[in-house]
């Protein structure tokens, strides 16, 4: 390993929370701390890999599969000591359990954020389109968020500046790194 490269242990951030919550925004902030203190890292977001998988569907069968078949991903990845970032709303509980269960390190991290506030961010105009009607099974509006229970994280990002979202996870992940 270069000298510069310092070693890390595997281990899976997973961040989830309703779309517009904050997750891409605190994603970003630590892809830029990692970097700056030379820790390698996957990342794994939810609008790309839709993209890699262009028919995985939005009922809870298709979202709990596709779920899996990331989680399943993440889990190779961190066995193999990769640091995976992985942002993805997960609506549903039971298939975040699932790739907890996959995982020898998981963090999960809660970005939390109203549906109220997320509808008023409205990043993608995709809120307006669902209230419309034009979208349907959207998080939040036509279709359930299951909030977690026990996350390791929960960062509160209408009464935190992203800073400190991303300071409060770093400070949660140190050991790892
Ligand atoms: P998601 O990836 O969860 O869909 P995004 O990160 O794309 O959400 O969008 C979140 C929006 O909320 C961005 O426009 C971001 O600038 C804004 N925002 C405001 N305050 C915060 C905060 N404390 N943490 C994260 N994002 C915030």
């Amino acid at each position: 390993m270069a000298e510069n490269k310092r070693s890390s242990k595997g281990f899976v951030l997973w961040l989830t929370g309703l779309s517009g919550s904050g997750k891409s925004t605190i994603a970003e902030g630590l892809y830029q701390k990692l970097d700056a203190i030379g820790v390698g890292y996957e990342r794994l977001d939810g609008d790309v890999l839709r993209g890699v998988f262009p028919n995985t569907g939005f009922s809870k069968e298709a979202r709990d599969e596709h779920i899996r078949r990331v989680g399943f991903m993440a889990s190779r990845l961190e066995h193999h000591g990769v640091v995976v970032i992985a942002s993805f709303i997960s609506p549903y509980r039971e298939a975040r359990q699932f790739v907890r269960n996959l995982c020898s390190n998981f963090v999960e991290v809660y970005v939390k954020a109203s549906i109220d506030e997320c509808t008023r961010r409205d990043v993608k105009g995709l809120y307006k389109k669902a209230l419309a009607g034009e979208i349907k099974e959207f998080t939040g509006i036509d279709d359930p968020y299951e909030e977690p229970e026990n996350p390791e994280i929960v960062v509160d990002t209408i009464n935190q500046t992203v800073d400190e979202s991303v300071s409060q996870i770093m400070d949660a992940i140190k050991q790892y790194l």
